[in-house]
């Protein structure tokens, strides 16, 4: 019963790739307008690249890099588009039961700057040197720019991997999602002191107000009301 109530949803992985450069350059692929140049510096560029999309992250201080050490969120990618990028890395659900980080199994790890600060938080999750190469060619492309400069370093994630399994849930089709989301939060019924909640069973899924919802189920349980029901 409770393997049915756990196998209704499918976990989704969402991917993200981040690499930084000596300076911003994509300012240079900035436009005009009335004779002024607008460069590009903050916000996200969207494609249909499997890259998706690109976020200019901006300094400690919030504001936009305008020279030295900057750095892209070069992908944030979730859906089919993250079948994209699996061939350029290693296969998923190899770790957990190895016990070995994703970047362990990373044959061929893009080194770049960061030769110099092995053990960082970088290393962990280092990104496969095709990989790099490749989100470098689509980076051109939607700048509209031959090529973008070398990348100092490379790292990437996918909540796909282990332990996680996925970023979010979507229920399967044909379940009756409003029965789970009640059944699965004390499975085995009163005998039991055993309770499910998250993102995964919820109205929510994919987002923080779906695991508030469920945990606000749980302690009703308990007879405590976390927030009011039509507040
Ligand atoms: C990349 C990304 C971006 C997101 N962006 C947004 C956003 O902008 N806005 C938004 O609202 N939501 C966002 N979400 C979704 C949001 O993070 C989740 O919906 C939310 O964190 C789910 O909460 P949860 O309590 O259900 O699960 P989790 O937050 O996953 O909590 C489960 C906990 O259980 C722990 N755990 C797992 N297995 C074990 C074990 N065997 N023993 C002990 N502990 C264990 C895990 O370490 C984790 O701490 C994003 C998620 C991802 C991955």
């Amino acid at each position: 019963m409770i393997q049915h109530l756990i196998a209704s949803v499918t976990p989704r992985p969402l991917f993200k790739l981040f690499t930084t450069y000596t300076n911003p350059w994509w300012r240079a692929a900035g436009y005009t307008v009335d004779g002024k140049f607008v460069p590009v510096e903050s916000g996200r560029t969207v494609t249909d690249l499997p890259v998706r999309q690109t976020y200019y992250w901006p300094k400690d201080d919030g504001k936009p890099a305008t020279k030295g050490p900057s750095m892209l969120m070069a992908s944030y990618d979730d859906g089919t588009d993250i079948g994209f990028w699996d061939g350029l890395r290693p296969r998923r659900h190899q770790t957990w039961q190895a016990r070995r980080q994703v970047a362990e199994l990373v044959k061929n790890p893009y080194l770049g700057a960061s030769k110099q600060q092995s053990n960082s938080e970088w290393d962990k999750y280092v990104a496969p040197t095709p990989m790099v190469e490749e989100v470098a060619r689509q980076l051109a492309t939607i700048h509209g720019l031959n090529y973008t400069p070398k990348v100092r370093e490379a790292a990437f994630r996918d909540w796909g991997d282990d332990p996680f399994g996925g970023g979010w849930n979507s229920w399967n089709i044909g379940v009756k999602s409003w029965e789970v989301k009640q059944n699965i939060i004390q499975p085995f019924g009163t005998d039991r002191s055993l309770y499910i909640c998250g993102e995964a069973y919820s109205d929510a899924q994919g987002w923080v107000e779906g695991a508030l919802e469920t945990a606000d189920m749980v302690l009703e349980k308990f007879g405590i009301r976390a927030y009011p029901k039509n507040g």
